[in-house]
């Protein structure tokens, strides 16, 4: 159906630490976009789907208010959005579909490397420069602890030694940025991940099935991210305690080698990367030629 107004409609952040990933996650679940365009709004080329290209902040009161069907978004900022909206007595209605396993960050509290910190007591009546004041606002108010907020959309980190906050509360992913600049973090306050919301507003049967469609195909590259096609050669007598050491839901394939009754070829996939240490203990049962392979995909 071309009918613009009954096409899926989907928010993704137009450039910023989710765009590229959000992208390939629908172009993985088949979907063909053409992105070179620098236009607000996509239009699918196989799939009766909009792409809505905004700024993250934008997405969940897109979604709240149903003017997109789904939206791709950090939970930070979703949280941050429900607490304004509900300050504000606004409807905060959406489903949160799937947490999408990238964009993975935490929302921490940091001080200069110098500043003693025993706890958020030590924050009390200081100025705490943040993105998020909700959170922030939740987190210490739950500790009975009185601050001040300045605001800031971005440079939160040089906030402290511009003199403009004593202390940040930032989104920080290796901690490299807080170093630079000459802070500790001392308290993680929230959690954060890339997720997957729809609004509440009912699909029509067509768009239904389709989002039906596009989940399990999401939940197939998803499971096909954690898992991992194992091959190797081994003793006959060890396969059991091999099996043991590859959780994985099907049972292993058996083959037999040419030219040898000992030993025997097993395929099998594993819902676990396999680490080293695992792999040298398979060694050590005596396996060898141990081949780990990444699965592109995957049904059933
Ligand atoms: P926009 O221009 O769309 O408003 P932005 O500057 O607000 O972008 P980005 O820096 O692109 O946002 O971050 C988007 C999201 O990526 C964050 O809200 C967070 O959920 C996630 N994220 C993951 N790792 C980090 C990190 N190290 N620092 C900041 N955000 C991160
Ligand atoms: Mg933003």
């Amino acid at each position: 159906n071309n009918n613009p107004n009954q096409r899926l409609r989907i928010a993704i952040q137009k450039s910023g630490r989710l765009s590229k990933e959000s992208q390939a996650l629908l172009k993985s679940c088949g979907m063909k976009i053409n992105l070179r365009e620098q236009r607000l709004i996509v239009h699918s080329e196989n799939m009766p789907v909009d792409l809505l290209r905004v700024r993250d902040d934008d997405i969940p009161g897109l979604v709240m208010d149903g003017v997109v069907d789904l939206g791709i978004i950090g939970e930070n900022v979703l949280e941050e959005e429900c607490m304004l909206r509900v300050s504000q007595h606004q409807d905060t209605n959406f489903k949160l579909l799937k947490r999408l396993d990238f964009g993975h960050c935490r929302f921490s509290l940091a001080v200069a490397d110098e500043d003693e910190y025993t706890g958020p007591q030590s924050l009390a009546n200081k100025r705490i420069a943040t993105s998020y004041p909700g959170i922030l606002k939740r987190f210490l108010d739950e500790k009975g602890v009185e601050f001040s907020t300045c605001m800031l959309n971005g440079s939160v980190e040089v906030a402290p030694r511009a003199g403009l906050a004593d202390a940040i509360c930032d989104l920080v992913s290796t901690g490299a940025t807080l170093e630079a600049n000459g802070l500790k973090e001392v308290e993680v306050i929230y959690r954060s991940q890339a997720v997957l919301i729809q609004s509440d507003k009912k699909l029509n049967s067509e768009n239904q099935a389709f989002l039906d469609k596009l989940l399990m195909r999401m939940q197939g590259m998803m499971q096909a991210k954690e898992s991992k096609y194992i091959m190797m050669h081994a003793p006959k007598s060890k396969l059991e305690a091999v099996v043991a050491l590859l959780p994985g839901s099907e049972r292993p394939t058996i083959l037999s080698l040419a030219g040898d009754d000992d030993k025997v070829a097993i395929h099998m996939v594993s819902t676990e990367n396999l680490f080293w240490e695992t792999m040298e203990e398979l060694s050590a049962l005596g396996a060898s030629s141990i081949l780990v392979m990444p699965i592109e995909k995957m049904l059933g």
